[in-house]
């Protein structure tokens, strides 16, 4: 039994739903599961380094049988073990393999060489991956509708403003149709410059406008996805390769770094719009955004 030597090809970032691939490893696990891992796949797994996006729904299908996937998690090897799941390095490191592991509960008549399609749940995809697309998008749209709240110079994002996403995010979780972000305020953003002692006042407002530029982007029904960095190779996306969200709004360019599947257009949704609530966390205020997306 060999362990796989390159990373898998990946072809959801693309959007696709069905692959045809070769068994190149089986790994039986404790829990009596077992580890499928294919040369090429469609099926989006949970990345430790973007752990945001659930795992697609789907099966894997020979001339003979059809296995439920039950899951799908990173599998990193150095040549000597596989670690599914549980990579104890990033995504990407040098002189490691990075793989899909589809788990499958019965491997029953699996063998490595064997030729395999892969099924992605259509539905399942499409909610994901609007709810990443609206995730992105609202994380702009906030960073727009509290920039008049900072008031030192600070880190932008794609368009300018002060990231207040990237600096305050604690978690993100992508939902279908929509996205959960946890963003802390304490002393440290405070100390950037973000007016802190004001966003209890204004969240109507701040939220209303980002509201309001979210229905503007939705309306322009921009192209959306995913690109690759330029350094890649060329034989297909590698799952190590690092990727990047990339929106193009009509006022500019856009890009987010980003492992998930995405919408190919603005024009696949009808609305965009976000909720936010604050609460008090000792010595510091924790803001949710609760975002939601509309299917066109
Ligand atoms: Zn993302």
């Amino acid at each position: 039994m060999t362990l796989p030597s390159t990373d898998t090809v990946v072809t959801y970032p693309d959007g696709d739903l069905a692959s045809s691939g070769t068994v190149v490893h089986l790994q039986p696990l404790p829990d009596g599961r077992t580890a499928v891992v294919l040369d090429r796949t469609a099926f989006h797994p949970v990345d430790p380094v973007w752990p945001d996006q659930p795992a697609d729904a789907g099966e894997l299908r020979t001339a003979e049988a059809t296995y439920p996937i039950v899951d799908a998690v990173v599998g990193a090897t150095d040549g000597e073990t596989l670690h599914v799941g549980d990579a104890p390095v990033r995504t990407g490191t040098e002189g490691w393999a990075f793989v899909v592991c589809h788990l499958v509960d019965d491997a029953t008549g699996l063998r490595e060489g064997a030729a395999v399609d892969v099924s992605v749940d259509p539905e399942r995809r499409r909610a994901l991956s609007a709810g990443h697309t609206a995730c992105h998008l609202a994380s702009l749209a906030l960073n727009d509708a509290l920039a008049p709240l900072w008031t030192k110079e600070a880190p932008a994002d794609g368009r300018g403003r002060p990231n207040f996403d990237q600096l305050a995010i604690t978690t993100s979780r992508i939902l279908p149709d929509g996205s959960l972000d946890e963003y802390r305020i304490g002393k440290s953003l405070r100390k950037k410059g973000f007016a802190a002692a004001e966003l209890a006042s204004r969240l109507d407002e701040v939220s209303a406008l980002a509201d309001e530029v979210l229905a503007g982007w939705v309306a322009t029904g921009a192209p959306v996805g995913i690109v690759r960095d330029p350094d890649g190779d060329t034989d297909g996306m590698r799952l190590g390769d690092r990727r990047r969200w990339r929106a193009e709004l009509p006022e500019g360019v856009v890009e987010i770094p980003c492992g998930g599947t995405h919408l190919h257009s603005l024009a696949e949704l009808s609305a965009v719009t976000i909720a936010l609530e604050l609460t008090e966390a000792e010595g510091a205020l924790a803001l949710g955004m609760r975002t939601t997306a509309l299917p066109a």
